[in-house]
């Protein structure tokens, strides 16, 4: 893809070349082995800094076309039938090692990300080199959230979180510091919500981040339409929420796509609500005893009565 780039910038500079030298024009066969010279040197300066500049201005331009300080999700882009994404210089975007959610359906709707378990406070880095392209505050989704496009053709997003630490526009590195763990927007619980999108469309970020290993799942990940599906399912099972020991409990700390979120009015103070998933067998005096609450505590906070018949996969609030 980058070699359009490329191409593009050196049509220019041959262009340039000759037209800047109108004079040698006429003996220029004679003087050939000179001008392919004078070009590979201009070529290896002055090219690059073009490379380098159309780059900067835009990181992954010749997937995009386009750089949007507004739109949080691309529309009108194509995702590629194959995509190979280099994950080389990456960096975890967080020390945690803990999954608190999956990236696809959950609770009847789409989860786009993952959820990860951190502290309200906590570092949150750039996960590749790359330039900031939103930081934006939205209360009823992704909180304070910031996006970032990286040259290998992704995009990032951090949402929950309780500080921005870049601006818009800003060039970062892969593991600068861009903002702090938190619990802003639609977010029950102190957490990282992470979005990796190609042509804004949401890949599952397990494919190609390991949190509980903290390690990318290799040096490239190659998106192939025709597989997507079936590797995204095996990527949660390997690497996803419950993907290891301990996972009898369902963790809760949870996020925006859901009905069950509660949208906190001042986020980082709103008290917290935590969600049980029902497993079979278990009543509400065991869920009780589990969540360390009362049934009528749980009776009211879910609004059901004593008598209701669980269903496995139900989910309940519980303080
Ligand atoms: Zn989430």
């Amino acid at each position: 893809m980058i070699t359009i780039k490329i191409l593009k910038s050196a049509a220019l500079l041959t262009f340039m070349a000759f037209t800047s030298t109108p004079a040698q024009g006429q003996d220029l066969l004679a003087r050939q082995a000179p001008v392919d010279r004078k070009m590979k040197a201009v070529d290896s300066i002055v090219l690059n800094r073009l490379i380098e500049q159309e780059m900067f201005e835009n990181p992954s331009g010749d997937l995009y076309d386009e750089w949007s300080n507004n739109l949080t999700h691309y529309s009108g882009v194509t995702l590629p039938d194959e995509a190979t994404i280099d994950l080389r210089g990456f960096c975890m975007p967080t020390e945690s090692r803990v999954v608190t959610s999956n990236f696809g359906a959950r609770w009847g709707r789409q989860h786009k990300g993952l959820d990860i378990k951190v502290y309200i406070g906590d570092t949150i880095r750039a996960a590749f080199s790359g330039k900031v392209r939103i930081v934006k505050y939205e209360p009823r989704g992704y909180g304070k959230y910031v996006v970032i496009r990286h040259h290998n053709g992704l995009e990032t997003y951090y949402g929950h979180m309780s500080k921005q630490l870049v601006r818009e526009n800003e060039e970062v590195k892969a593991g600068d510091p861009i903002g702090l763990g938190g619990n802003t927007g639609r977010s029950t619980g102190s957490h990282l919500h992470f979005e990796t999108r190609l042509c804004g469309v949401a890949l599952n970020p397990a494919l190609m981040f390991d949190f509980r290993n903290q390690d990318v799942t290799g040096d490239f990940y190659t998106f192939r339409r025709s597989k997507y599906a079936a590797e995204s399912a095996q990527a949660t099972r390997l690497r996803g929420a419950n993907a290891g020991k301990n996972s009898s409990r369902f963790s809760s700390d949870a996020d925006d796509d859901s009905e069950l979120a509660i949208a906190a009015p001042s986020a980082s103070f709103a008290p917290e609500v935590h969600l049980h998933k029902v497993k079979k067998g278990e009543t509400l005096q065991s869920i009780a005893r589990k969540c360390h609450t009362t049934v009528d505590a749980l009776c009211k906070l879910n609004r059901i009565g004593k008598n209701i018949r669980l269903m496995p996969g139900q989910i309940l609030k519980y303080n």
